[in-house]
């Protein structure tokens, strides 16, 4: 199970993680992927499709950016860590042509970046060395979309890397810090792309 976000924003929706992509002969061997469209899930939680002012990958890996596509060609930017770019021009990293944001459109950062009011992506590196997270405020809230920090809910609480969601073991560190720094931000709630559960802040 993959999950992508939406961030209903004024100014147009933010798209954050596009799911596992369409038609992929190897993806469709491999995984059998029960795939829903994106635009079809956008309208499913009243957010027309046509509204998508940006699109953010948490990283790009196949299930984060697989759907990619739906946007290439347009005038939409979308925001990927500089070194996530570097890391998926290798072999078997991810599908290459779902990964391959075209150069007009590609916002490479480097480090934490405030890409709209209220939205700011945060850099967390761990399941993959340019992972990055989105901190959503306003009315007083601040929501975390954590995406692929923890893989499991438990692991956010417990601020462990389990080596299932962290394989490169010179990362491990890295991601426990991106965890704790998550935390300190005290969010109100924040939810995660390969789990259900939301965590709540306490009290
Ligand atoms: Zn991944």
């Amino acid at each position: 199970m993959v999950f992508g976000f939406v961030i209903d924003h004024p100014e147009g929706a933010i798209v954050v993680d596009t799911g596992v992509g369409q038609d992929n002969a190897f993806i469709d061997q491999a995984y059998a992927p029960t795939v829903r469209d994106l635009s079809d899930a956008l309208s499913g939680v009243g957010v027309d499709p046509g509204s998508v002012v940006a699109v953010v990958n948490s990283h790009l890996h196949f299930d984060h950016c697989g759907q990619n596509p739906t946007y290439y060609g347009g005038g939409i930017p979308v925001f990927v860590q500089a070194e996530e770019v570097e890391a998926a021009k290798e072999r078997f990293y991810t599908v290459p042509e779902w990964a391959a944001v075209p150069a007009a459109q590609l916002r490479a950062l480097r480090g934490d970046e405030s890409i709209a009011e209220g939205v700011t992506i945060l850099s967390t590196p761990g399941h993959t060395r340019g992972h990055q997270s989105v901190l959503v405020e306003g009315g007083g809230q601040r929501v975390v979309l954590g995406a692929q920090a923890v893989w499991d809910i438990d692991e956010f609480d417990r601020e462990e890397a389990s080596p299932a969601n962290v394989d490169a073991e010179d990362l491990r560190a890295a991601a426990v810090s991106s965890i704790r720094r998550l935390k300190a931000l005290d969010p109100n709630l924040a939810y995660f792309s390969h789990h259900p559960g939301v965590f709540r802040r306490k009290g």
